[in-house]
């Protein structure tokens, strides 16, 4: 730190009850002079843990290990690959700051496509995560030069209109990312803010009030549809988004929290995800001999069909790929009780049927050289239940042994409502009529928004 810096540092102290310093100066003598990191950073840690010096300092020592380990000051300084493709998942911007100075970050978690967002590795939903949190340390350091005070905290706005229950399928990614918040960015959430949020908000706040440390609790604060005096109270309307009652627009780059239709973030993901080395699904490995062939089968057991995606790549020398179908027996038109009691039988019949079914050729044999930084990737969807059959053919190879990587998967598609009804699920009239719409749609069961609250 040169003089300079050390003035600015002077400057924008926080002000420190006498326990404080005493334990940020006890802190300071336990730890390495390398690991010591600037006053207001070591505070958070001692804050977090009731001012416990020895507390804090295992907790200090441990986020300090893990940003050396996964080298997050090099690594995080730039957004990861798959950020933007998660934005249009999950609409999310750093917008402007609260009345106190605080950089503020606004989610509209109730428009996430759902759908999408799922199939993300939660390892990529971490690491955005991460860069998102330095991000926001460091506009919180910008705004403590601006404001010419110490900003630490950072408040969150979380837009949960068109939230449903279905949402609950995302609460999966919540667990790595209150990990890394709780352990690795202690202290620094003011105040997290739901608006819009549904009517049934405060009874599911009564349930998850005493699982959160007293000190999180007291930062929720939970507003329905009228939330906007209470919002602009914490937040001045110049700075927030004309859609939230302020005066902003973010024209430049098209709203201040932009969202995009589903089909488009369906599309993105859909070019962008798989075609990403790092985001390839876990592979399974195989060799096959000269001569050989490998065929790996999978049940599709929705009656109006589901889509298989595929990939594979082989370590050199190209394989030949072919895809078949066995398509169950049609059934006739039953109504909804009636065909999900048949489907429950239908696995246990799939076996005898396999031997009757006549294949269709989806994809005729050809030979593909795809090495493993450029995979094959694809996807088929048959129109109706049965057996769709992957056959990785070596059978042209005189002498050489292909190793094979592959990943099938049916999509599982019950979420988008727009393609196929679910075969786990009940065969309800909105996912048979929304097969002729073709339109994405994430927003089933959205629940009543709370009125006034
Ligand atoms: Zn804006």
């Amino acid at each position: 730190m040169n003089s300079r810096e050390e003035k600015h540092e002077l400057i924008l102290k926080e002000a420190y009850t006498a326990a404080e310093q005493a334990a940020l100066q006890s802190l300071k003598l336990k730890l390495a002079r390398s690991s010591l990191s600037a006053d207001h950073t070591m505070m958070r840690f001692l804050r977090a843990r009731g001012l416990d010096v020895q507390l804090a300092f295992e907790m200090y020592v441990m986020a300090h290990n893990w940003r050396k380990t996964n080298e997050v000051d090099g690594q995080y300084a730039r957004p990861p690959p798959m950020e933007r493709l998660l934005k249009l998942a999950v609409p999310q911007e750093l917008h402007g700051h609260d009345r106190g100075g605080r950089p503020v970050l606004i989610q509209k978690i109730g428009q996430m496509h759902l759908s999408t967002f799922i199939k993300f590795d939660p390892e990529i939903v971490n690491q955005c995560h991460i860069h998102q949190m330095e991000m926001l340390m460091k506009a919180c350091e910008e705004n403590s030069q601006r404001f010419r005070k110490r900003v630490t905290q950072v408040t969150i706005v979380v837009d949960a209109k068109g939230l449903g229950l279905s949402h609950r399928k995302a609460i999966q990614f919540s667990r790595g990312t209150s990990f890394i918040d709780k352990n690795y960015y202690p202290e620094t959430l003011h105040q997290l803010i739901f608006i819009n949020a549904p009517a049934i908000a405060p009874a599911l706040w009564k349930i998850a009030k005493p699982m959160m440390d007293p000190s999180t609790q007291q930062k929720v604060l939970i507003l329905g549809r009228n939330y906007h005096a209470k919002l602009h109270e914490i937040i001045a309307p110049e700075q927030l988004p004309k859609e939230y009652g302020g005066q902003c627009q973010c024209e430049e780059r098209g709203g201040c929290v932009p969202e995009v239709p589903a089909a488009i973030c369906k599309e993105a993901f859909k070019s962008e995800y798989s075609s990403t080395k790092k985001l390839s699904p876990k592979l399974n490995e195989i060799v096959i001999g000269a001569r050989g062939s490998h065929t790996v089968e999978v049940e599709i057991g929705n009656p109006l069909g589901q889509e298989v995606s595929y990939l594979f790549s082989t370590s050199k020398n190209d394989i030949g790929f072919a895809v078949e179908f066995l398509p169950f027996e049609r059934q006739p038109v039953l109504g909804a009780g009636e065909a999900q009691h048949l489907h429950q039988h239908a696995a246990a019949e799939n076996e005898q049927k396999k031997r009757t079914l006549k294949a269709q050729l989806l994809l005729e044999n050809v030979r593909y050289a795809c090495p493993p930084d450029d995979p094959m990737t694809g996807s088929v969807r048959p129109n109706c239940a049965g057996i769709c059959r992957f056959v990785f053919d070596n059978s042209f190879s005189r002498f050489t042994s292909k190793q094979l990587f592959f990943h099938v998967s049916v999509e599982d598609d019950d979420a988008d409502g727009a393609r196929t009804p679910s075969s786990s699920r009940s065969l309800s009239r909105h996912r048979f009529q929304s097969l002729d719409t073709n339109a994405d749609s994430d927003e089933e069961e959205e629940l009543p928004v709370l009125e006034v609250f």
